[in-house]
């Protein structure tokens, strides 16, 4: 439905309702994602997962799992290559899974590779202990040896402080192990820090009497992309339109904080991270300050501190927003120096009461 609106089909939207809508678009995707995941963990946990086997050309499944990668590859400029052996038989997998399996692995390569950086899958064959070995490896930030063991658990993220910088579900790896293992196979990992990283898959290579055919083609796979602009200013005319400093990392909460605010006649800045947030509180003093305590590079809560430590700042009201969601995070935000705190996911009424409390207005 959200696409149907975003052609157009039911009538034209204006530019704010067509971000309300593409952002529920990206939101329920990434649902979707978490959700996907989660259920075939518990599938595989469960025993419930059974694969559909069928005879798979090598050639095939890498060129797709590399077709949909691509696109992100490209926008970050990582060289992407690809050797596969020729005349080699077909094996004999479930051709979904197992592009999930490299596309999930491909994509891990991307993410952790500095741009300029490189990312191959090379696949060779050991005819002699029937193996097939499918090789990803980047030029990425490497593994720590103490955290290969965690790579692999669920629900463990390597970085899980409060300025992690990478986004995920934390659940990719442990469902590539189990499919891998679902296949009689297994996967290895060899990793320097700061070099890169190259896991592999290794799976029996039985000899199949068909020989390599043509009749798979790379499907094409349409990721819708998604729009990004700016908010226009609202039109309610307040004398003095209080300004906002947000400082969020997540683009879909700067998008739905900035879209309503401003369409309640804020004026608003973003910063990224903490470091950010104080630059650009000293460039311009704001009224209030939105604070996310969970950033890249500087967190919310050292943000706070160290902008209550300069006496600018000392009387400008500061709401913490976060996902931490304990009962002591409250606590720790205030002794921050934060004035308040609403837990995500945020109710938008309730963080414009609290606004406007804290201003006055
Ligand atoms: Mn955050």
């Amino acid at each position: 439905m959200s696409e149907v609106l975003l052609d157009g089909t039911f009538g034209d939207c204006n530019e704010g309702q067509r971000k309300a809508i593409a952002l529920i678009e990206r939101c329920g995707k990434h649902l979707l994602e978490l959700i996907t995941d989660i259920l075939d963990l518990a599938k595989i946990e469960s025993g419930k997962l059974e694969l559909e086997l069928s005879l798979t050309s090598v050639q095939n499944l890498c060129s797709y799992s590399l077709s949909f990668i691509q696109e992100i590859a490209h926008k970050k400029q990582i060289q992407l290559t690809m050797q596969v052996p020729p005349n080699l038989d077909l094996i004999e997998v479930d051709e979904r899974r197992m592009r999930q399996v490299l596309i999930n692995l491909l994509t891990n390569a991307i993410k952790f590779t500095p741009s300029g950086g490189l990312v191959t899958i090379d696949v060779n064959v050991d005819r002699s202990q029937q193996k097939i070995l499918f090789a990803v490896s980047d030029t990425g930030i490497g593994i720590a040896p103490e955290d290969i063991p965690k790579l692999f658990q669920v629900f463990v993220q390597i970085d899980s402080k409060l300025n992690r910088q990478q986004e995920g579900t934390g659940l990719g790896l442990a469902l590539v192990k189990r499919i891998v293992e679902l296949h009689q196979g297994n996967i290895e990992l060899v990793s320097t820090v700061g070099q890169g990283s190259q896991f592999t898959l290794i799976l029996p290579y039985p000899i199949s009497s068909t020989s390599q055919d043509s009749r798979d083609s790379i499907r094409s796979c349409d990721r819708a992309e998604t729009i990004a602009s700016s908010v226009g200013a609202a039109g309610e005319n307040l004398p003095i339109q209080p300004l906002i400093l947000l400082a969020e990392d997540n683009e879909a909460n700067i998008d739905t904080f900035s879209g309503y605010l401003t369409g309640c006649g804020f004026r608003m800045m973003i910063a990224r991270n903490g470091e950010e947030a104080i630059a650009t509180a000293h460039n311009q003093i704001p009224d209030l300050i939105l604070m996310d305590i969970q950033m890249p590079t500087m967190n919310g809560l050292e943000a706070i501190q160290q902008l209550r430590s300069d006496s600018r700042f000392d009387k400008v009201p500061i709401i913490a927003l976060t996902a931490l969601a304990m009962a002591s995070d409250r606590e720790r935000c205030i002794e921050a120096g934060a004035n308040e705190y609403i837990a995500k996911p945020v109710m938008m009424k309730q963080l414009l009461a609290t606004i406007r409390q804290l201003l006055a207005v």
